[in-house]
């Protein structure tokens, strides 16, 4: 058997309003599960992944707030060390999406400057119920220069592609 290889570790929050997808996104992507049912996690609760890109392996840590959504009850320790973000919204709920600035401006004062931002747009597949279109949230990701990708936690549209996306940003930039 070949010894396992890690050639970088790279930490990353998922922030984003409640319920929108942020832990069903981290166990998609992780452990490839989805679950009907919000698990009311306390504390802080991570999973990792490895991937490989250009010949190296890349092990995400992924962090996740586990109910500590509520606007600025996240602590600095969470944001610390992590060199990208995702921040998600849910594309049914309107104002998950305005408070996207709100992420974006406790990013800009409790992470390091050069973080990288993936923002994402979660439950594609309930595009009947959609409150936000791709256009307007396309034309905030450019104003804000950060990446967008809409996902499905549930029929795993884009979910790894989008933490793909932001890994492969992180390693151009710090690998
Ligand atoms: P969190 O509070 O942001 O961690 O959100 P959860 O991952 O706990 O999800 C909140 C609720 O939305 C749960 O009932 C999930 O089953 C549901 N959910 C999460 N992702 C999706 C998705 O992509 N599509 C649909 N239809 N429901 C989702
Ligand atoms: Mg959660």
């Amino acid at each position: 058997m070949r010894e396992e290889e890690n050639d970088y570790l790279f930490k990353i929050v998922i922030i984003g309003d409640s319920a929108v997808g942020k832990s069903n996104l981290l166990n998609r992507f992780t452990r490839n599960e989805f679950t009907e049912k919000t698990k009311a996690t306390i504390g802080v609760d991570f999973g990792t992944k490895s991937i490989e890109i250009e010949g190296k392996v890349i092990t995400a840590q992924c962090w996740d707030t586990a109910g500590q959504e509520r606007f600025r009850a996240v602590t600095s320790g969470y944001y610390r060390g992590a060199l990208g973000a995702m921040i998600v919204y849910d594309i049914t709920s309107k104002i998950s999406f305005k408070n996207v600035t709100r992420w974006l401006n406790e990013l800009r004062e409790m992470a390091e400057p050069d973080i990288l931002v993936m923002m994402v747009g979660n439950k594609s597949d309930l595009e009947s119920s959609r409150e936000v279109s791709t256009r307007e949230a396309q034309s905030f990701a450019e104003a804000n220069k950060i990446s967008f990708l809409e996902t499905s936690a549930l029929n795993s549209t884009n979910v790894n592609l989008s933490f793909e996306k932001l890994l492969t940003d992180i390693y151009n930039q710090f690998g």
